[in-house]
């Protein structure tokens, strides 16, 4: 504590001092010298203290100041108060490190921090024993030399953490982690890793029996609707309530076959693991077959369609995926576009990437249905769909696509003005004949 008065104290106590010594110096009969003797017995006897106080700054074990008269006492104190303050901070600090870490241990998650050179600077117990880690041997290690795989290098590097990943466990690969990193304090991360195995293997599962049960599903419809088929051509004389019926029967199971099919579709896309930069897609020959497709589609309607393809424009990926996406958008546009209206497929480069737009004057979507539309079984008018014969799949399986494609869909629609489906495919998928050549 700082004590303005003792500081007066000392201050007249030093007035009374010199005052004495000039009487002194005036009854001995030389006040100059006088005066230098008292002056330099001050300054040994500050010297001496300040002596004193480095040897306990420096030297001495003990908390407690030594004791010393007038101001430096008040020098000690000052001190001794300083440190019993940043004693108490440093305590309440490692309590608070000490609390941080019981709660980190507690976490069911491998928890890491990393620092701006990706050096590990602590890990929990979780973190040792699922990934391997040791401690405190590994404090200082490069985290990309522990965990080795390309995907989590590729992320860790990437700076983008907007989403975890997924990728098996360093030791032991029939578990499956999901790895989220954090930016945390100041240039450090905070990666966090979880055992997702089950619920990778419960979607795997899931996938598997969508699958299945589509597959299944495929041959007893086939059965029924030839059968069908051939009644309704050969049964002449059904009475109109018979012929009625199977002809609803005949749409329905169409309605169940275009199901199925695209089930398995989403099912193949969601499990393909087919590599996107090994072919390259004759764009043009697919679009021409896209245009066929959608013209004889087209017939009762009447639309003004038109087809802007660049024919130079051939990119990278997984050609049946890219068809069932571009064709879904032009078939959805035919199927939401009042007869008479006009659609524009567009299919061109911008900047070094490649774009493709469907662009309708049809019915329009209202904003509120934008976020859900790629759901599946999402439909805005679900008499209206079931009528064009739509699953509910088609623009989740383009979304699919699209994100095996490392693209996504972008959509922009006026309820009564029209639609624009648009997406972008990122240069690295573009063919550049030149360079490859
Ligand atoms: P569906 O098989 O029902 O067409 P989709 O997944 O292809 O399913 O489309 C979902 C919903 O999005 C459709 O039910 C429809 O309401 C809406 N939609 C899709 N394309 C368009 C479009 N071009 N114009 C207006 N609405 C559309």
């Amino acid at each position: 504590m700082y004590y303005p008065r003792s500081w007066t104290k000392s201050l007249l106590r030093l007035c009374l001092y010199i005052a004495l010594i000039v009487l002194l110096g005036i009854y001995v009969g030389d006040v100059v010298l006088v005066l230098l003797i008292a002056a330099v017995t001050l300054l040994i006897f500050n010297y001496l203290h300040l002596y004193k106080l480095t040897k306990w700054l420096w030297e001495s074990r003990k908390m407690s100041p030594p004791s010393a008269p007038g101001v430096w006492e008040h020098v000690y104190e000052g001190i001794y108060y300083l440190q019993r303050r940043n004693r108490n901070k440093r305590k309440n600090l490692g309590e608070l490190v000490k609390r941080f870490r019981e709660g980190s241990e507690a976490l069911p998650d491998a928890v890491v921090v990393v620092d701006k050179d990706a050096k590990i600077v602590w890990c929990n117990r979780h973190a040792r024993i699922e990934m391997g880690l040791k401690w405190p041997d590994d404090s200082g290690r490069r985290i990309d030399n522990l965990i080795r795989h390309p995907n989590f290098i590729e992320y860790f590097h990437s700076g983008d953490y907007h989403y975890p990943i997924e990728i098996p466990a360093p030791t032991n690969p029939n578990k499956t982690f999901e790895y989220r990193i954090m930016a945390y304090g100041e240039d450090q991360l905070l990666l966090i890793i979880r055992d997702v195995s089950r619920v990778s293997q419960l979607e795997e599962m899931r996938k598997d029996f969508v699958a299945n049960v589509s597959h299944e599903l495929r041959t007893p419809l086939t059965v029924i609707n030839g059968y069908l088929e051939v009644l309704s051509v050969e049964d002449e004389d059904k009475s109109p309530f018979v012929g009625k019926a199977m002809m609803e029967m005949e749409t329905q199971t169409k309605r169940m076959q275009a199901l199925i099919e695209d089930l398995l579709i989403l099912s193949r896309i969601e499990a393909s693991s087919e590599r996107i930069y090994e072919n390259t897609i004759d764009m043009t020959g697919m679009f021409a077959q896209v245009e066929m497709e959608a013209k004889a589609l087209n017939k009762e309607k009447r639309h003004n369609i038109s087809f802007k393809i660049d024919p130079d424009l051939v990119i990278f990926g997984v050609e049946t995926e890219m068809r069932s996406a571009c064709s879904n958008l032009v078939f959805n546009a035919i199927h939401y576009t009042p007869p008479g209206g006009t659609i524009k497929v567009l299919w061109k480069k911008r900047a070094d990437s490649a774009y493709f737009a469907v662009i309708d004057d049809g019915d329009g979507i209202d904003d509120k249905h934008l976020r859900r539309l790629t759901e599946r079984f999402y439909r805005v008018d679900k008499a209206r769909s079931r009528k064009t014969g739509g699953s509910g799949l088609g623009l989740s399986i383009v979304k699919h696509v699209l994100n095996h494609h490392n693209s996504f869909l972008n959509i922009e629609s006026k309820v009564g003005k029209g639609s624009e489906f648009s997406f972008i495919l990122p240069p690295e998928l573009v063919y550049e004949k030149n360079t490859h050549s």
